[in-house]
C-alpha cells in the first residue's frame, strides 16, 4: 500500500467512524486531489461557536439571526400581531379533536389567525405520549394532549405559543421535552419552558416579511409550576466539585447524567422516577422582575427585534381586575422595552391598560377551553397593528367559544358589543378607553 493510499484509507475509516458520510466523500476527494490530511477537521472548531452570549438553536428553525451590524436604516414595514388566550387540547377539547379531526376546534378562526403576520396563544397542555401525572394533582386538572392535536395549532396559523403556565408540567419533564420537539417539527415557535433555564428564558424569535418579533413568556409560581434549572450553573458546579475532589484526592462522584440536586440539596436516588418534578432541569421561566428585565435587555441586544412581547401567566382565576403583582410586572415589562404585555390564566377577560407607548392586556381569557362558568366562553383576541418600531393601534376582536364544541369564533352584532362594553368598564379604572368601530374595539396610540 502506498503512502497516498494509506492516507486515503485512514481518512475514510476515520470519517466513517465519525458517522459523516458527506465528510467522507469530501475527504476522499481531497485525499485524491490534494492529499490533504486536514480534510478531517470539522469546518469550524467547536470553540468558534462559543461567543460571549450563546445564541442558541431554538429560533434557528423560524428565522436565522442576521449578521451583527446589519441594522436596517430603512423604515420598517408594518405588521400585525394577533394575541389569543388559553388553549387546552386535552380533556373535552382533546376528545372533540379526536372525534372530528384536528381542524375542528379552529375551523371558525383560521382566517383570523392566518391573516395576521404573527399569531400567538398560550398552550395550556403538554402534548405527548410520555410522562406520568404530576403527583397529588386531581386527575381532571392534570392535562396531556394527543400530539396530533398540535396539528390544529399549525393548521390554524399560530406562529408562536407560550408554554409558561401551570399545566405544561402536568406530565413531567419527558412529556414537556416531547412537546418542545413536536412544536419545533411543526414550525411553531415557543417560549417560557425548556429543557433547562437557559432554554425556558430564551425568546421565541419569528421573522415575517422583514419584520422580526421576540416573545418572552413567564408564569407566576403557582401549584405545579416547576422552575427550569440552569445547565450552565450545573456545569459550573460540577466543574468546581471535580476540581475540589481532585485537590483533595477524593474520587469525584458526579450527579448522574440528567439529574440535579433536589431543592433541599440532596441528590435524587438512583430510583428517582424520570417523570418526577425535579428529576431533570426542564421546567418553566418563573415571573421575576429582575429576570424579566435581564431577559428583555438581552433579547433586544442580541436579536434586535422590531417588536418584543412579554407573555405572563398570572393573577386569579375568574377575577376581572389585575392584582398588584400583575400591575407592577406589566408596567415593568413595558418600561424595559416591551411593545405589549399578554396576560393569561384568569380564564376570563381582564382590564386593558394603556401604559406609556404600550398596552397591557391583563388577561386574554380563554380561546379553546371547557370550563363550567359561562363567563369563560366570552373572550377576545387582540390584534396589534405595528409600524416603524411602535404600536400604532390595538384592535380588540370579541370572541365567543361555542359550549360543547369548545371552538372559538368571532362574536357578531350585539354579542360583540356586549363584550366590548364590559371590557371598556373593566379598563376604565386604568384610564384606558376602547373606541368601538363596527365589531372591533380600538385603542389608538
Ligand atoms: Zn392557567
Amino acid at each position: 500500500m502506498t503512502a497516498g493510499r494509506a492516507r486515503l484509507y485512514l481518512t475514510l475509516v476515520l470519517a466513517v467512524a465519525c458517522g459523516a458520510a458527506a465528510l467522507a466523500l469530501a475527504a476522499y476527494k481531497l485525499g485524491r486531489e490534494a492529499g490533504a490530511s486536514a480534510a478531517l477537521m470539522p469546518t469550524a472548531p467547536p470553540s468558534a461557536r462559543v461567543g460571549a452570549e450563546p445564541v442558541e438553536d431554538q429560533g434557528a428553525l423560524m428565522a436565522a439571526t442576521p449578521p451583527a451590524g446589519e441594522a436596517s436604516e430603512a423604515p420598517r414595514a408594518a405588521a400585525s400581531f394577533l394575541a389569543c388566550g388559553d388553549i387546552l387540547l386535552a380533556r373535552t377539547p382533546g376528545a372533540r379533536a379526536e372525534a372530528y379531526g384536528y381542524r375542528y376546534l379552529f375551523r371558525n378562526v383560521r382566517d383570523l389567525i392566518s391573516s395576521a403576520d404573527f399569531a400567538f396563544a398560550n398552550l395550556e397542555s403538554p402534548a405527548s405520549y410520555l410522562g406520568k401525572p404530576y403527583p397529588g394533582k386531581p386527575e381532571n386538572v392534570t392535562f396531556r394532549a394527543d400530539p396530533a392535536a398540535l396539528f390544529g395549532l399549525a393548521w390554524a396559523g399560530f406562529d408562536i405559543v407560550s408554554l409558561a403556565n401551570n399545566h405544561i408540567n402536568d406530565y413531567g419533564p419527558r412529556a414537556l421535552a416531547e412537546t418542545l420537539d413536536y412544536l419545533d417539527l411543526l414550525g411553531v415557535a415557543r417560549a417560557g419552558a425548556g429543557r433547562d433555564a437557559e432554554e425556558a428564558r430564551r425568546p421565541a424569535i419569528v421573522e415575517r416579511g422583514g419584520v422580526r418579533v421576540a416573545v418572552l413568556a413567564y408564569a407566576e409560581p403557582i401549584w405545579s409550576v416547576v422552575e427550569a434549572r440552569s445547565s450552565a450553573a450545573y456545569r459550573a458546579a460540577t466543574r468546581s466539585e471535580r476540581r475540589a475532589a481532585a485537590s483533595s484526592g477524593e474520587p469525584f462522584d458526579p450527579v448522574p447524567a440528567g439529574l440535579l440536586p433536589l431543592a433541599d440539596g440532596s441528590l435524587p436516588g438512583s430510583g428517582a422516577r424520570p417523570d418526577a418534578a425535579g428529576s431533570s432541569r426542564a421546567g418553566l421561566a418563573v415571573a421575576r422582575l429582575e429576570d424579566m428585565r435581564a431577559d428583555v435587555a438581552r433579547a433586544l441586544s442580541i436579536h434586535k427585534p422590531d417588536y418584543l412581547f412579554v407573555s405572563v401567566h398570572w393573577g386569579e382565576e375568574h377575577e376581572r381586575y389585575p392584582r398588584a403583582f400583575q400591575r407592577r410586572f406589566g408596567r415593568a415589562a413595558i418600561d424595559a422595552g416591551a411593545t405589549a404585555v399578554l396576560g393569561h390564566h384568569p380564564h376570563v377577560l381582564q382590564s386593558l391598560e394603556r401604559y406609556g407607548d404600550g398596552l397591557i392586556v391583563y388577561s386574554l381569557g380563554n380561546f379553546v377551553f371547557d370550563m363550567a362558568a359561562s363567563s369563560t366562553y366570552e373572550s377576545a383576541a387582540v390584534r396589534f397593528m405595528l409600524r416603524d418600531g411602535r404600536l400604532e393601534r390595538a384592535e380588540i376582536i370579541p370572541i365567543v367559544i361555542a359550549r360543547y364544541e369548545y371552538a372559538p369564533a368571532p362574536a357578531r352584532g350585539a354579542e360583540a358589543l356586549e363584550i366590548l362594553n364590559k371590557l371598556n368598564a373593566w379598563s376604565a379604572p386604568y384610564g384606558t378607553e376602547l373606541r368601538v368601530e363596527g365589531e372591533l374595539g380600538i385603542v389608538d396610540f
